[in-house]
């Protein structure tokens, strides 16, 4: 019997993936959507109150999922422990694969699933993709909806044949000329796959979800068993003013955390906020954001600090530890850099302009 695919979206506390939740329930509201988050057991207070919030706007339960659902402490803590001590780094994440990740994983099983992920269209990241070949993910807010893995197959050379044979079975209008033509070119050094992928969308971005929802069965992703399916018709394209303007309209809001605190050093004004969500101490975080703990809720802090271990070299800065940062000549000078650093760019309304950078690195299954 072939079983349902299900649809899921993952609520990582942050931003993006609230917004994708709401603009999803608003604009397609018979797709029906399970939501679940990953509990790391530290995130901020504000990450456990959105999802609250977005529990009442949806009408529906999202799922928690724990890694070590078995254990008696936190997750984080759990394997914490295994681990020895050993904090996670950008180097050795083994908090987002035993807290994220294998949850997740676990929680699908084997079903088919299409993942929405809200990665914006204004960002280069490509996001989380599973190597199980049950779990496809979907990309709502960007021009091309689809994931790296599907594009490389609609697009490689060794399918050219077959994918030319495609427009024969779906109607592409006054675009059919246009796209064949470049459908049937194939790649090769001076036409690349983006090109080639980025001239069928701008010959028209339904035709070619339609030619790609046709490709996909003939291969065995979780949409190939579906005989419709809504997206296909998106043509908007979602960036972060729009992912403001969706949490602000909804009145779910922004996750507090996002808003600009202000503060002043030798006589210069500056703003500072959280950049993203996840645990409270991730090491993603850049130093003004240290600071911003440590002066705003002084308590995470200071349990922050005590994960550190200085003589087995265990912090989570690489450079220096939370007791060195935390020193007020160490605290001046870090606010200073970030205000010299920063001070054209105060314009933005939740700062995210400034914690750019911040923000576009890291991990996906964390921070969208
Ligand atoms: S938020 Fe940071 S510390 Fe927490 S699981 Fe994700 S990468 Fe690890």
């Amino acid at each position: 019997m072939i079983k349902k695919t299900k649809h899921v979206l993952g609520i990582s506390g942050g931003k993006d993936s609230a917004a994708l939740a709401i603009y999803l329930k608003r604009k397609y509201p018979l797709l029906d959507i399970e939501y679940y988050t990953c509990d790391t057991g530290k995130e901020m207070d504000e990450t456990y109150q959105l999802i609250e919030r977005l529990e009442n706007f949806l009408g529906k339960k999202i799922k928690v999922l724990r890694g070590a659902e078995e254990s008696h402490i936190d997750p984080f803590d759990h394997f914490m422990k295994l681990y020895g001590g050993y904090l996670p780094s950008s180097n050795a994440r083994w908090c987002t694969k035993n807290l994220k990740l294998v949850p997740f994983e676990k929680y699908v099983a084997d079903d088919p699933v299409v993942s929405y992920v809200g990665i914006r269209g204004d960002e280069e990241r490509e996001g989380y993709i599973s190597r199980k070949p049950n779990i496809q993910s979907i990309f709502p807010f960007r021009r091309n909806i689809w994931s790296e893995d599907v594009i490389n197959k609609f697009l490689s050379n060794s399918n050219l044949e077959m994918v030319a044979s495609l427009p024969e079975q779906v109607d592409l209008g006054k675009a059919k000329n246009r796209i064949v033509s470049i459908l049937t070119k194939p790649t090769d050094a001076g036409f690349i796959q983006s090109n080639k992928l980025n001239q069928l969308l701008d010959a028209g971005i339904k035709e070619t979800n339609y030619l790609i929802f046709e490709f996909l069965k003939t291969a065995n992703y979780p949409l190939a068993t579906e005989t419709y399916f809504p997206l296909l018709e998106n043509e908007e394209v979602l960036i972060r003013k729009d992912i403001f303007q969706i949490l602000e309209d909804s009145c779910v809001g922004v996750p507090a955390y996002y808003n600009k605190v202000d503060f002043e050093v030798e006589g210069k004004k500056g703003q500072y906020a959280r950049s993203r969500s996840g645990c409270y101490f991730c090491f993603f975080q850049q130093k003004i954001e240290w600071v911003w703990l440590l002066e705003q809720h002084p308590e995470r802090f200071k349990m922050a600090m005590d994960y550190e271990d200085e003589k087995a070299g265990f912090t989570w800065n690489a450079t220096e530890s939370l007791r060195e940062l935390m020193q007020p000549e160490r605290v001046k000078q870090i606010k200073e850099e970030y205000v010299n650093r920063s001070s054209d760019e105060f314009k933005s309304p939740y700062l995210m302009d400034i914690l750019d950078d911040a923000e576009a690195e890291g991990c996906a299954a964390c921070f969208i």
